[in-house]
């Protein structure tokens, strides 16, 4: 069977038609046995009326004689009930079947198992004057109107029966349809995202079933996908851009160079290689990215010295801040150690000192600190230098993004230190803030939490 509709239905009907016969049968039991409760009281109700008219009669007559009470077995014979009277010392005052020929005949064509006997003592001023035996066919004689009775209960429970099936079919397609719906409508929707229409999304019901959770999941996948699909078109558009610049420099030169309206000089040659080497540092960047954007999966973390690692980054960074006049300090807790990835870390440090000094001008000062604060450490570079504008501060993290565009030609650098920064920060699960106004320096902040730092720096 194809297709989930058909088989929600089945299952449906399947419990509803168990349920309706189970629901029958218990019913049918329990009239059963009102009625036969009911048959055997009417019975009884009968049998004492036939012993006190026979009482009557005996009354009457004085006595037994051998037709009291006989017409008595002629209004029952029609019910095909015989009786047989007795006196006290158990002699037959009369029998019905000696009566009557055609209850006679019938009776004996029944063998006794298909007949039952009930005695009844005969009462008169509370003392037991006789018996009547009464035989009827079966276990329970029915009368017209209570086997009439018995048939329309059986009717209307097959009725009942019959209506409910048809009535459950048809609850089953609705409700099944119901619960199929959505899922066909989420099917032609995952099949257009899938051609590449990611603008597609479902329409989510306020109800907050599985069905509502799958339909808004599929959602956010979308939304990655179409969020992922912009980012990648804007990454290769930020790639070519960054490549075309240099490659367009350099093409104009080697022109202008094959065309001898310049002629090649160690000045002009040393220019064409700048922009190379502006070429490969980008592409070097680029990398360097890419690698931070999967860092997460690959962390090769191991417990080190924070203070150390910084100290050695901060030494080796002194001569390049004294030949630009810049003074670089180090404050650090004795021992802060860390669980971190040692190569991502001192490429985050890198990033962020060499920025440091790339924004700062002579006579600035770049302080590097590392501190306890609550249950974190502190990971501070403070900068004097050129600061970042408020304009550009939201952006700084941005792949690609550079804050004063002519005062990075200068620098040369590509808007992507901050990105890699950022990447690696995150994939520790740590956390970078800025912190900076134009002209009054910038202060970069990353909080690394208590999980990520060793118990035994608190000893
Ligand atoms: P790049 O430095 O290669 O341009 P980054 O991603 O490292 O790229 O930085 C992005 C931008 O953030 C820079 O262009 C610069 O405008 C700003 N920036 C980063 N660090 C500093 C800093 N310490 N002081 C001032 N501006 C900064």
């Amino acid at each position: 069977m194809k297709g989930l509709a058909p088989k929600i239905t089945l299952a449906f009907l399947f419990a509803i038609i168990v349920t309706l016969l189970l629901y029958s049968l218990i019913l049918n039991q329990s009239i059963d046995e009102q009625f036969n409760n009911y048959i055997h009281a009417n019975l009884r109700a009968n049998n004492e009326k036939i012993a006190s008219a026979l009482a009557y009669a005996y009354i009457e007559d004085g006595g037994w004689t051998a037709t009291t009470g006989v017409d008595i077995s002629t209004l029952v014979k029609y019910d095909r009930i015989s009786l047989r009277v007795r006196d006290i010392n158990n002699f037959v005052v009369w029998n019905s079947i000696n009566l009557h020929y055609d209850l006679a005949s019938l009776f004996s064509l029944q063998s006794n198992n298909d007949t039952t006997t009930i005695s009844y003592p005969i009462s008169v001023n509370n003392e037991t004057v006789g018996f009547v035996d009464i035989t009827y066919f079966g276990i329970i004689p029915l009368s017209d109107l209570d086997s009439g009775f018995r048939i329309s209960i059986n009717k209307s429970l097959i009725s009942t029966g019959i209506f409910s099936t048809i009535f459950a079919i048809f609850l089953s397609v609705i409700f099944s349809s119901g619960i199929t719906s959505p899922l066909t409508n989420m099917t032609k929707i995952a099949t257009q995202l899938r051609k590449g229409d990611l603008s597609q999304r479902i329409e989510v019901s306020s109800s907050e079933d599985e069905i509502s959770e799958l339909a808004n999941a599929i959602n956010h996948l979308a939304e990655t996908l179409e969020k992922e699909e912009k980012l990648r078109k804007n990454i290769t558009a930020d790639i070519a851009h960054e490549l075309r610049t240099p490659l367009m420099t350099l093409q104009g030169q080697l022109e202008a160079m094959i065309d001898e309206i310049i002629i090649p000089t160690p000045d002009t040659l040393a220019s064409c290689q700048e922009e190379v080497e502006r070429l490969s540092s980008l592409i070097t960047d680029l990398e360097q990215l890419t690698s931070a954007e999967s860092a997460s999966l690959e962390l090769n973390k191991e417990l080190l010295s924070l203070t150390d690692l910084t100290r050695n980054i901060v030494d080796a960074f002194q001569s390049q801040y004294k030949a630009k006049n810049i003074t670089l300090s180090f404050y650090a807790n004795k021992r802060c150690n860390i669980y971190a990835d040692k190569g991502k870390l001192t490429q985050i440090l890198i990033n962020l000192i060499s920025n440091a000094l790339k924004y700062s001008c002579p006579d600035d000062k770049v302080t590097v600190k590392i501190f306890y604060s609550e249950n974190n450490i502190i990971l501070r570079i403070i900068d004097t230098g050129l600061g970042i504008s408020e304009a550009d501060l939201p952006y700084i993290f941005e792949r690609f993004y550079r804050g004063d565009k002519s005062r990075n030609r200068e620098t040369g650098g590509s808007g992507i230190g901050l990105a890699i920064v950022k990447s690696l920060v995150e994939a520790h699960q740590w956390k970078i803030d800025v912190a900076s106004a134009l002209h009054k320096g910038a202060t970069f902040t990353i909080t690394i939490p208590f999980n990520n730092i060793y118990q035994d720096n608190y000893d």
